[in-house]
Formats: C-alpha cells, sequence, structure tokens
C-alpha cells in the first residue's frame, strides 16, 4: 500500500506562522502603513512581495531573513513523525502550502527533512543578486485555479481557498497512484482537500484553529475520511506509529 503524506506548512509542519515571523522584521513605521490602503485590500502573496521590497529597502540582509526562516519553530516529534513515514519505502511526504519555496527549503534544510520530502507545493520566491526576495502567485490572476467550493466561516460563506492556491486542486493531481493519503492542516484553506480524501483516507486537522472551527459547522459533513484531531506534533507523531508501524514491520521481514 503507497501512501501520500501531504501537509500544510504553517501552524502545521511549523509551530507558528513563516510570514509573521518576516514581518516582525519591518521597521515599526512601515509595519504600520501596511494597515493603511491599499496594502490592507492587497491580495496576501503581492502583499508579501511588497513587504521583502520593503525588507530590502530597509537594509535587512538575506543572512537575516534566512536566519528567520531557518529559525522556524518545528517540533522534533513532527520531524519523527515523517522520517518514520518516509523510512517505510511505503510513503511519500509532500508539502502545500502558502508560504514561499525559500521559506520552506530553507526550514526543511535546517531541521534535514529535505530529503524526507519529496515535492513542495507553494508560492515560488527567489532571491535577486542584491539580495531581494521576490514572492510569486503560485496561481497567477491570468490563469485562475476556477475553485468554487466555499465553506461558513463565522456565519458566513466564503471561498475555501484562496485565489493564488486551490490545495484539493493540488491534492488531486498529487495522489494518482497512491492507495491513500494522510493530510494534515490547520487553516480554512485545509478544507477543500479535505474534501477531496476518500473514507480510505485519514484527515488530521488541527485542534482549535480556523479548519477545526469549518468543520464543527454544517459543512463538517462533507468529510468522508477518517477524522483525527491533533493538537501537539507528539500526537502526530502517536498517530503515525498507529498508521506505519505495519508497513515498517512489513519492510523489516521483506526478504
Ligand atoms: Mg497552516
Ligand atoms: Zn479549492
Amino acid at each position: 500500500m503507497r501512501t501520500l503524506v501531504a501537509l500544510d506548512f504553517d501552524w502545521t509542519l511549523i509551530d507558528e506562522d513563516s510570514d509573521q515571523a518576516v514581518i516582525t522584521l519591518l521597521p515599526p513605521n512601515v509595519h504600520a502603513d501596511l494597515r493603511e490602503k491599499p496594502y490592507a485590500s492587497m491580495q496576501w502573496t503581492d502583499k508579501m512581495n511588497h513587504i521583502y521590497g520593503e525588507l530590502h529597502r530597509s537594509g535587512c540582509t538575506r543572512e537575516q531573513i534566512t536566519t528567520v526562516f531557518t529559525a522556524l519553530k518545528l517540533h522534533s516529534s513532527m520531524r519523527t513523525a515523517l522520517q518514520l513515514a518516509k523510512q517505510t519505502g511505503a510513503a511519500d511526504v509532500v508539502i502545500i502550502s502558502d508560504s514561499n519555496t525559500v521559506a520552506i527549503q530553507e526550514c526543511l534544510r535546517a531541521h534535514q527533512l529535505d530529503s524526507v520530502v519529496s515535492e513542495v507545493i507553494t508560492n515560488e520566491s527567489t532571491w535577486t543578486p542584491e539580495g531581494r526576495l521576490g514572492v510569486r502567485r503560485y496561481v497567477s490572476a491570468e490563469t485562475p485555479h476556477g475553485c468554487t467550493r466555499t465553506a461558513l466561516y463565522k456565519e458566513n460563506p466564503i471561498p475555501s481557498c484562496a485565489l493564488n492556491i486551490c490545495k484539493g486542486r493540488e491534492l488531486r493531481r498529487l495522489r494518482a497512484g497512491y492507495d491513500r493519503v494522510v493530510y494534515l492542516g490547520d487553516g480554512r484553506n485545509d478544507y477543500c482537500p479535505g474534501c477531496e480524501l476518500t473514507s480510505l483516507d485519514v484527515y488530521m486537522p488541527r485542534r482549535d484553529r480556523g479548519l477545526h472551527a469549518i468543520l464543527s459547522g454544517p459543512d463538517g459533513a462533507a468529510i468522508q475520511a477518517r477524522t483525527v484531531y491533533w493538537t501537539h506534533a507528539d500526537d502526530v507523531l502517536e498517530e503515525f506509529e498507529t498508521i506505519f508501524a505495519p508497513l515498517a514491520a512489513n519492510k523489516s521481514q521483506a526478504p
């Protein structure tokens, strides 16, 4: 049985939000400006691109930003859980995130997870020779993903996916060739991929976050997968030990 482990990055793989961690580097006056027009209504990826420009203008170096990425809080039990899945030889681990490629790759390298994660689906980011990070939407405005799925959030129906990424569409593409998916997430945009899961899959929403709020309402009825809530990375490790232990045992008995 081949398993695809697909997980979100912010507040799932790591115990914080990578964009917010970068925003703390902004000088206070720029930080205040971002709450005003025209920035307040800017699409999030475009806003982060603007923020990286402001950081560059304020003298923030590539090293300083990289240090933020490598210092993102990743619990050792989360790392152990993903290593456990990978070591069975019957699972692949992919990240589907609304962060950016450089942030995620630096974080994975810092925690020796770059060889465990086989693919990262997120907004593309690149450094200019001058040390300015640029971020581009994963799905551009010119070629919209077309997802129309909504979810009730704080009593209002809202699009479940942001303009720049539909994680459900990505999961549909990625899951081909796998018998089962284990999906972990915490945010509103982790609802759409949850709706793509079948009764053979495992859905692992983080407790007390945006996704949990959606699932607690009427939209929770759309989920067919076995659902396992978690709070701490230790809970994820415990569940992964149950899911992957039979596969690990098979592997050790193989000739
Ligand atoms: Mg998240
Ligand atoms: Zn979607």
